[in-house]
């Protein structure tokens, strides 16, 4: 097997000071003590992995999640990064990104990690207002955020992602308008917008459960995310994807690669990854997954590590057919807003021609108006981005 395209790299964090009370990720609060454990974990892993395979591998993105990331000290970065730079091959304009909790930075250590390589900072803000940051469990201020985001300009970070979430429990339009209004100010090169979803086994899900929280209203978020679409375009900024806009093509190059279906590798506690036609996952807690990558055999559990991309974290795998990965294709390509999926690179992938596979149920998905051609490329309708999960569904078996 020849990797022939760059690959991206995605190192999960999974710290957090505290857990959020919407946040169903693979996180956990007071566990800091493990971290230098965990950096070096990771390192083993990044090890292992390149370990597997005849080849050095170009690598043309590399973002560290979580979690919050920003917990890690720039000397735990250092190693990590400089493991990487002998295991891979960095593409000279490597696109190296970090996710940050705008109550865990400050000026020195953004200087610090400009210094290291890292030139994208995606900063967690979740909203401008007070309350609402009380209620979503966050542990910074809203002027943490403008701190932040001035600091990591001052720094030198040209390259600003800010996250948002509409469609909280009660939000009203014009506490959500504010939000995005103020970080629109500011001026960053990329926007995240999600809508809050509750997910069981969460404070939240369990507050909702319990009816002492009421579920948040889909169509207020829909006029939320209408608007937001609308004020972003007016402003300056291109949607890109479903949840995302980006200002003078500041695309987040690692996420399109997923959206494009390309290869990644995801190392840490619960990170998935997929190569080689194969989906992987690794175990999710943070002690297996330290003694795992402990290990300094080949053997884990008795078990052989396994061919690449698997490590010895790793614990499921999924072998894709060609069908599988025709639809999951289709299924994130059609998250690409703009880019939607083009049939005539659908034939150059697969050999296949788009509409003979999924035919009938694009002319069906075209009667809704869910969606469309545009040139040679199918992509949602404007109505198909609010119903996304109509469309995904059919690419799903
Ligand atoms: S900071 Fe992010 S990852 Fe951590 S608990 Fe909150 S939402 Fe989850």
């Amino acid at each position: 097997m020849t990797i022939t395209q760059p690959v991206s790299i995605y190192l999960h964090i999974p710290f957090c000071l505290k857990r959020c009370g919407y946040c169903d990720f693979t996180t956990f609060a007071g566990k800091d003590v493990f971290i230098p454990a965990y950096v070096e974990a990771l390192c083993q892993e990044i090890k292992a992995v390149t370990g597997s395979i005849n080849q050095k591998l170009a690598v043309h993105t590399i973002f560290f999640g979580g979690g919050t990331p920003s917990m890690l000290s720039l000397g735990q970065f250092g190693s990590i990064l400089n493991i990487l730079k002998v295991c891979f091959d960095l593409n000279w304009d490597v696109e190296i990104s970090l996710e940050a909790n705008p109550g865990t930075i400050n000026l020195e250590y953004l200087k610090g990690l400009r210094e290291l390589g890292f030139n994208r900072l995606s900063l967690g803000a979740q909203s401008t207002n007070e309350y609402e940051l009380h209620l979503l469990g966050r542990i910074h201020t809203r002027q943490d955020i403008f701190s932040a985001f001035k600091a990591a300009r001052i720094a030198g970070f040209s390259n600003l992602n800010v996250d948002l979430i509409y469609g909280l429990p009660g939000q009203k339009m014009n506490k959500w308008k504010k939000s995005l209004d103020e970080v629109v100010k500011l001026n960053p090169e990329h926007f995240s917008l999600y809508a809050l979803s509750i997910e069981k086994g969460t404070p939240f899900g369990v507050l909702v459960k319990r009816g002492l929280m009421e579920l948040p209203d889909p169509d207020r978020a829909a006029d939320m995310y209408e608007w937001a679409s609308e004020e972003l375009d007016k402003t300056g900024y291109q949607q890109y994807e479903i949840s995302n806009w980006a200002k003078n093509r500041y695309e987040c190059i690692h996420n399109l690669q997923y959206w494009r279906n390309q290869s990644y590798l995801g190392f840490g506690a619960g990170a998935h990854g997929f190569a080689n036609g194969m989906r992987i996952s690794n175990v999710a807690r943070i002690n297996d997954y330290i003694s795992r990558n402990g290990k300094t055999s080949d053997l884990v559990n008795d078990r052989p590590i396994g061919k690449f991309p698997m490590s010895p974290a790793t614990v499921s795998k999924t072998s894709l057919s060609n069908h599988k990965s025709m639809q999951e294709t289709l299924m994130l390509g059609l998250r690409l807003t703009g880019e939607g999926v083009s049939s005539r690179a659908f034939y150059e992938r697969f050999g296949e021609d788009l509409m003979m596979v999924f035919g009938k149920d694009i002319v069906e998905l075209e009667k809704m108006n869910l969606v469309e051609w545009s040139g040679d490329s199918l992509r949602l309708t404007k109505r198909g981005r609010l119903l996304g999960n109509q469309v995904f569904i059919r690419f799903v078996d």
